[in-house]
């Protein structure tokens, strides 16, 4: 089997030639159809996540070994079943649940595997989809896909489970305004979701135009370019000067993080998904004084990805693949997708 390695941060993606493992137990071998390009790729190309005041968390603190195969949106087609795999044969259409967990600690006992205290979620702690074929542990981690073309499904699996988990709590509040912040891979998933499943009125802000004009087509009710002067007193006007009831934040750097709070209005909903990263400060008494509510949002479990499948099948969500590429491109994907080039998703398919 063909992979593209991460080697090292910063360093380009290693083609790696090895056999073709052969699967046992519960394992399936999967041929990778398309593997979607997430930004979470680009924090592991990098090697951490930062963390404000020239403080950075290193993957491999986190348990991230390199030489690691990257991909966590993968959708393939089942080549091999393991003896104890059922469910699954040769030939069936897949979508692969990344976020394994322990199975054991108390988030995964509840089914929620992408909370795990020790993860070992595909394309992170263990190899991924930049592959023409990946050993999935479980056939426990895989769900159908009939209906859906694998390029569309990839984003299922990540970007469109995680805004799906991220606006489901925005919407604890039944907001009449929500204010989406970013319209890449996520937040475009994320306005689709929320126009789809919430009855609030929604808010783009991103600093590229031509992103805001994709939020438009894909459903936003107003956008605003938050590279404008006045950003914050655009999104006040749009809300009756009361501000936002929720705020889901798909960048969550501090810009992005201080415009958010700035116009939450009291008893609002603050839900921080990005990993753009940095600190703020903030004034503790608005927190209390406003009874406000910040929370995070990661991932999503095997339910909701399956929920999401049936939206997508459904024709009420359509993510936006703009472009393919091979596996030898794996580097031009990434670095692409750095450059902010990339419009909703880029997938690779091996
Ligand atoms: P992306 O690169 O596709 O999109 C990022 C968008 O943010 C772009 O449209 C860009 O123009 C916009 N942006 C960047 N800086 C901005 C700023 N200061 N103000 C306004 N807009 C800005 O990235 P993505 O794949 O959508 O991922 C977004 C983030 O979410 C990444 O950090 C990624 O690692 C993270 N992520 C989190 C989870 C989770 O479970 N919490 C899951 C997947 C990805």
């Amino acid at each position: 089997m063909n992979s593209a390695k991460i080697v090292g941060p910063g360093e380009p993606l290693t083609a790696v030639s090895t056999e073709t493992p052969r699967p046992s137990g519960e394992q399936v071998l999967v041929k990778v159809d398309a593997v979607g390009v997430c930004h979470s790729d680009l924090h592991l190309w990098e090697g951490g996540y930062d963390l404000g005041d020239g403080k950075f968390m290193k993957v491999t603190d986190r348990g991230v070994k390199y030489p690691v195969t990257p991909g966590h949106e993968i959708a393939g087609t089942v080549e091999e079943a393991g003896g104890e795999a059922s469910g699954f044969s040769k030939g069936d259409r897949v979508l692969v649940y990344p976020w394994i967990g322990c199975t054991e600690c108390p988030a995964c006992a509840a089914g929620n595997e992408n909370l795990c205290d020790t993860p070992r979620s595909m394309g992170i702690f263990q190899d991924g989809g930049y592959a023409d074929y990946v050993m999935i542990p479980s056939y426990r981690y895989l769900a159908m896909l009939d209906g859906v073309g694998a390029d569309t499904a990839t984003s299922l699996a990540c970007s469109g489970l995680t805004a799906y988990t991220a606006i489901k709590k925005a919407n604890a509040n039944s907001p009449e305004y929500m204010v989406i912040i970013g319209a890449g891979g996520l937040g475009l998933m994320g306005i689709q979701v929320a126009k789809a499943i919430t009855k609030a009125k929604v808010i783009c802000v991103d600093l590229d135009d031509e992103k805001l004009r994709t939020a438009s087509e894909m459903g936003a009710d107003h956008t605003v370019n938050s590279k404008e002067p006045g950003a914050d007193k655009a999104i006040m006007s749009i809300c009756n000067q009361k501000g936002a009831d929720s705020v889901v934040d798909f960048v969550n750097a501090p810009p992005t993080a201080r415009l958010g709070l700035d116009i939450l209005r009291k008893r609002g909903n603050m839900v921080m998904v990005g990993l753009f990263g940095g600190s703020i400060e903030m004034s503790l008494v608005t927190i209390p004084l406003k009874s406000i509510v910040i929370q995070g949002a990661y991932t999503g479990n095997y339910t909701d990805m399956t929920e999401l499948i049936k939206l997508a099948r459904d024709g009420v969500i359509n993510p936006i693949i703009s472009k393919k590429y091979t596996l030898a491109e794996a580097n031009d994907a990434l670095t692409a997708l750095k450059e902010r080039k990339i419009i909703g998703r880029a997938v690779i398919n091996p």
